[in-house]
């Protein structure tokens, strides 16, 4: 299993730690020619106004979204799922608009810049995960395809999936747990094993 992990700004390197911890190999991605030939790619968190203009500026915006057009697991964490989305009123740029999301940035007031909450994960055993939100963006509106993975107890809605598109409001590489890791490799490997199979057995 090939990862990538969008290396233009934020916390590439703990998530790059965390896939090698599993076994994958992880490269970080600097330039869209890098995208060729991995499974999957880990946007991270940072800020989403730096992320997405140097998307622009180094050319990534179209090879990203055909990496989602051909099947290529996308995940994005904190600022990486504010890229993600389609609808973010309080971005100074247009986002990816690869998942069926409205966004709200910045979300849990300043009082609240940093918390920390137990999460039921759909699908996800060994018990609760400690999810770090770090001056985070919540989901506001989802769309038809959208699976909600897990909410905070008031019902906000913090972890999504789209077919092989993944979105977390939190930081899952900051705690020692690889669940969201493994959960993410195990999307992008269902893919390979489809794509192994002639097109006219799929
Ligand atoms: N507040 C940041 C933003 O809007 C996200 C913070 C984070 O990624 N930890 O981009």
């Amino acid at each position: 299993m090939k990862a990538g992990v969008l290396a233009l700004q934020g916390d590439f390197e703990e998530h790059a730690e965390a896939l090698r911890r599993l076994g994958a190999e992880a490269v970080e991605v600097r330039l869209p020619e890098q995208l060729d030939g991995l499974d999957a790619l880990i946007i991270p968190g940072g800020e989403s106004t730096t992320i997405t203009r140097l998307i622009d500026e180094y050319g990534f915006r179209e090879a990203l979204r055909d990496f989602g057009a051909r099947g290529g697991a996308i995940w994005g964490t904190c600022a990486g799922m504010i890229v993600l989305a389609s609808d973010v009123p309080d971005l100074d740029r247009e986002p990816l608009g690869l998942m069926d999301l409205q966004v709200r940035r910045n979300a849990f007031g300043r009082q609240v810049d940093s918390f920390e909450a137990e999460l039921d994960v759909a699908g996800m055993n060994g018990g609760p995960f400690h999810a770090v939100f770090i001056r985070a963006p919540l989901v506001s509106a989802a769309g038809p395809g959208v699976e909600v993975l897990a909410s905070l107890a008031d019902g906000t809605m913090v972890a999504a999936r789209q077919g092989r598109l993944l979105a977390t409001a939190f930081h899952p590489e900051l705690t020692g747990d690889t669940r969201f890791h493994r959960l993410f490799l195990a999307l992008a490997g269902e893919r390979t094993e489809d794509e192994r199979l002639p097109a006219r057995a799929r």
